[in-house]
């Protein structure tokens, strides 16, 4: 099997897997029980959240723990919302092709009474810091701007927009579900306020993720209850999950750099293959781009179909995002960057991980420019095209 969706998901690391069984097996107490068990339990959980803080460049009292990136992003919106609601700032800034996490949370919030203003991305799919600079109003309460996207892998300037939102004393809140793991992250050189990431993403496990909020920043409780995560997050903590996730963060950002090199050449060698398919175009921004990630419109194909016919060849790919698959709309991504419906449906996202190898990659270009040769022999309006009754789009 070729694996080849890792925005998707990551598998575990032995790190990550080793981690998590010696907690699971030694350290299963509930951390806010008093004997010897539970104060174990306690320890292992307080040195997980010191080992992720150092990890993004922030102190452990920054860190609450959470059930992944869709909560990151939710309570990270709806604190910084309600915040500024209550100086009477109503105004949110974003891009119109972030996460569904963060999307559907700002639509919510349109509903209770705040205004939504959603970036255009451009072709390439990013903003410019300028574009944040000049929307920004004296009623604004919250920039959320993705650091990477999770479909095209654009790279977002976030350190560029964090410096414009903390000179005009706007809190900036980033999903860097993408990048944590893959981008260096520095929360206070970068001038981050709130930033989610989610273990999955960096080979830990599932269900386990950080909002990371800077000091002062009070954060409100999605969940009530208990009075654990210093009240903010209710619940007795994973703490086998989080184990995992700090021994799988701090794997990946001792082999950032290296990891970066060796990924991004097997995507420049996919791209560059890719590119040779007729009536073809890459999605995202060619230069400033996750190292793993390609994305491609191929005219004349449906992405489902292609998806099932490289998995009849054991190749796992996905066309849209995961959460958009089942769905017929196109992807909200594809069509921000303004490729058109009937372009949209026909995408392939190919996303690698330090695993992948040549072999896999030479794999992948024999099949992918088959299989679409073979689609669109198969299509009528294919016909239509070559037989220049219809224009091509691409
Ligand atoms: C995967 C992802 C999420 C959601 O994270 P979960 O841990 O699966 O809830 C949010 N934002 C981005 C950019 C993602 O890629």
């Amino acid at each position: 099997m070729i694996y080849a969706d890792n925005a998707a998901t990551t598998q575990m690391s032995g790190a990550a897997i080793n981690a998590m069984t010696a907690c699971m097996r030694d350290t299963w107490g509930n951390p806010s029980s008093l004997y010897g068990l539970g104060q174990r339990a306690r320890e292992a959980l307080e040195d997980a959240r010191e080992r992720i803080a150092a990890c993004i460049g922030a102190s452990s009292k920054e860190i609450t723990f959470t059930s992944g990136g869709s909560e990151a992003d939710n309570q990270a919106i709806r604190s910084a919302a309600l915040l500024g609601s209550r100086k009477g700032k109503r105004h949110i800034i974003s891009t119109a092709f972030e996460h569904h996490a963060v999307l559907h949370t700002l639509k919510k919030l349109e509903g209770e009474g705040f205004e939504v203003e959603l970036l255009p991305v451009g072709e390439l799919g990013t903003v410019t810091a300028d574009q944040v600079a000049e929307a920004i109003r004296e009623d604004t309460a919250l920039v959320t701007i993705m650091y990477a996207n999770n479909e095209i892998g654009s790279v977002l300037p976030v350190p560029e927009i964090g410096a414009v939102c903390r000179e005009r004393r706007v809190i900036f809140h980033t999903d860097a579900v993408q990048a944590a793991g893959h981008l260096p992250i520095d929360v206070k050189v970068q001038n981050i306020d709130l930033l989610s990431l989610s273990a999955h993403k960096f080979h830990g496990p599932k269900g386990i993720g950080v909002l990371y909020a800077r000091q002062g920043i009070p954060l409100s409780n999605l969940i009530e209850g208990g009075a654990q995560e210093r009240g903010k997050r209710a619940g007795t903590e994973n703490v086998p999950a989080i184990v995992g996730m700090a021994a799988a963060l701090e794997e990946s950002c001792g082999h950032l750099e290296e990891n970066a090199i060796r990924v991004s050449a097997l995507r420049d060698l996919l791209i560059g293959g890719l590119s040779q398919i007729p009536h073809s175009a890459l999605n995202g921004d060619p230069v400033n781009r996750l190292p793993g990630n390609v994305n491609f419109c191929f005219e004349g194909i449906e992405g489902e179909s292609l998806l099932l016919l490289l998995d009849d060849r054991g190749i796992c790919a996905s066309s849209g995002s995961a959460c958009t698959s089942g769905s017929l709309d196109p992807s909200h991504v594809l069509l921000a960057i303004g490729r058109p419906h009937e372009v949209a449906h026909g995408s392939l996202r190919l996303s690698l991980c330090e695993q992948n190898t040549e072999a896999d990659v030479d794999a992948i270009l024999k099949a992918v420019p088959e299989i679409v040769g073979y689609l669109r022999n198969m299509s009528p309006l294919w016909k239509d095209k070559a037989g220049r009754k219809k224009k091509f789009v691409l």
